[in-house]
């Protein structure tokens, strides 16, 4: 069968909607799909459940603009988890097909799919909201969304404590005038606190490291410990040791301190600055990743008591 997601090549939200919607008529039995929330520019954040199951995992990328390679990472997931769901393949001697009736996997591919848009055709136009015409210097290593809030500082863990030296709209660091401020930040809020997320995994590039610590403690710590070094062993990557006083805002830290589950972000590819990860290092970083959802979906079945 002819694959759906192809994934060497540049990916933006209309790509992406084209390929949700080949996925969910081929798959219409294992897929399900919902809108979360709407952008600045008004483009729908879309939700992809992969199975059927009562415990609920979350994986999302592409909260950061130039970042975009995650969301072709966690669509080429969703294409193979299905296949692997529908041809009842096995994970670690478990049927995948039962172990998708037990767990699901919600996947929001691009949460921000404007700053996607601007990265990739210019098309998207943070100049009509910021006034600054001098922006498009900075298309290529653009993180922040359309109104030039860095997503990724917008979420209330330590928000008033953020490193605040950059005060007004930029290509990114800026945490924004108040937390949630961004609808794209609101949408992924609102739609983890109406789930029971037993994990969540958070995709941005670039550096080969997860972050899983921040301010955790007691048995959270020691969940999140064993689960953390499990990802690394998996995906190869280093495990990032917080500095004494942790930036906090964003997703993950919020995950880890107000929802108190483990939550990870995890940094695709190998350091590559201020720009999109270049397509050349998409199979390495397959071969790393492609694991991460199965691995946590037996874990959440192994381990019923979380
Ligand atoms: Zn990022």
């Amino acid at each position: 069968m002819e694959k759906i997601v192809v994934p060497k090549q540049n990916y933006n939200d209309k790509k992406m909607k084209h390929d949700i919607k080949k996925l969910l008529s081929r798959y219409s039995d294992i897929l399900y799909h919902t809108v979360i929330g709407y952008s600045v520019e008004e483009r729908g954040i879309d939700a992809i459940r992969v199975g059927t199951g009562e415990k609920e995992i979350i994986m999302h990328g592409s909260h950061h603009a130039r970042e975009w390679l995650t969301s072709v990472l966690l669509m080429d997931m969703i294409e193979w988890y299905a296949q692997q769901i529908k041809e009842k393949e096995t994970y670690q001697s478990v049927a995948i097909n039962e172990l998708f009736d037990k767990v699901s996997i919600w996947i929001v591919p691009m949460v921000n799919p404007d700053g996607v848009e601007f990265v990739q055709t210019a098309k998207s136009t943070p100049n009509r909201h910021q006034a600054n015409d001098k922006i498009k210097k900075y298309q290529e290593a653009w993180k922040a969304n359309v109104r030039g809030v860095d997503l990724n500082r917008q979420y209330p863990a330590d928000w008033d404590t953020i490193d605040d030296r950059i005060q007004k709209p930029a290509f990114a660091n800026y945490k924004g005038p108040a937390p949630l401020s961004e609808p794209e930040a609101l949408s992924l809020y609102s739609f983890t606190c109406a789930h029971n997320f037993l994990y969540a995994v958070s995709y941005h590039a670039s550096g080969e490291e997860i972050f899983w610590k921040y301010k955790t403690e007691g048995a959270l710590l020691k969940e999140a410990a064993i689960l953390a070094n499990k990802l690394s062993i998996l995906t190869g990557y280093s495990l990032v040791a917080p500095d004494e006083n942790p930036s906090g805002g964003g997703f993950t830290d919020w995950f880890l301190t107000e929802i108190k589950r483990p939550a990870f972000t995890i940094e695709i590819a190998p350091y590559v600055g201020p720009r999109a990860v270049p397509l050349k290092y998409y199979d390495h970083i397959w071969r790393e990743n492609c694991y991460v959802g199965l691995f946590l979906a037996k874990y959440a079945v192994d381990h019923p008591n979380a």
